[in-house]
């Protein structure tokens, strides 16, 4: 289990270092008030989104696995006044949440949220997309990877949450749901049109962590 202090310190450098503004904290809430589980990326995390849409000059962001619009607001953020993010859920009310937050973060005129099952929306997107991040059911990693691939071009970033999911990878067992989805993205990612490394992470979330790709 995580030490209390990694948790300590994520919050310090949150207040320190992040600071989300009052439209990441409306998310949050909104989220905890309409009894939605809080699997949002923690701020940090969001943070790194932001800035990694950024260093990458994206313009084009596809997301999967939209919850309470959290990472979509900090990820649209980061995008030029004429940039757009795709984000797909499948849970009406989620995408109904989300939206409202994205409203109120004065970024629906580039943000547009798809309901449905990603599978079933994803071929009804054009690309290319520039940045694309992959956070929704765990079974469909590969999928969403073989898709991120098809809409993307050499030379875009691919993020993908969950990747290390409490070591789960040494031990199937323990989740065998969600697991399997998440060894096979890693032995994906780690063969071309890939190139890809994991960054692990405690605190607030746990011990999880992010692959970071670029398609080549
Ligand atoms: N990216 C969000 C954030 O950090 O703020 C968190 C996303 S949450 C971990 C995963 C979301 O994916 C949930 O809202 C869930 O309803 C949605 N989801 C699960 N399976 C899906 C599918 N097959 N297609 C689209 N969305 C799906």
């Amino acid at each position: 289990a995580p030490k209390p202090g990694w948790t300590d310190v994520e919050h310090w450098l949150t207040e320190t270092v992040v600071k989300p503004g009052p439209e990441h904290e409306r998310a949050l809430q909104t989220a905890v008030e309409r009894g939605m589980p809080a699997i949002e990326v923690q701020p940090t995390a969001g943070k790194l989104l932001h800035l990694l849409v950024r260093m990458s000059q994206a313009r084009r962001v596809l997301e999967i696995g939209t919850l309470a619009g959290y990472s979509t607001i900090w990820m649209a953020q980061a995008l030029p006044d004429d940039g757009h993010l795709d984000t797909l859920e499948y849970l009406p009310e989620h995408a109904e949440i989300a939206r409202a937050n994205v409203a109120a973060a004065g970024l629906d005129n580039r943000v547009e949220v798809h309901v449905g099952t990603a599978l079933e929306t994803l071929p009804t997107l054009e690309g290319p997309y520039d940045f694309v991040f992959i956070d929704a059911d765990k079974q469909n990693n590969t999928n969403y990877l073989q898709w991120a691939v098809r809409l993307g071009r050499p030379g875009t970033v691919v993020v993908l949450d969950n990747a290390v999911w409490e070591g789960a990878l040494l031990d199937p067992e323990v989740d065998e749901t969600n697991t399997p989805g998440i060894i096979a993205a890693l032995e994906l990612l780690g063969e071309p049109p890939f190139d890809a490394t994991v960054v692990q992470t405690v605190g607030s979330k746990g011990w999880d962590g992010f692959a970071l790709a670029v398609v080549r």
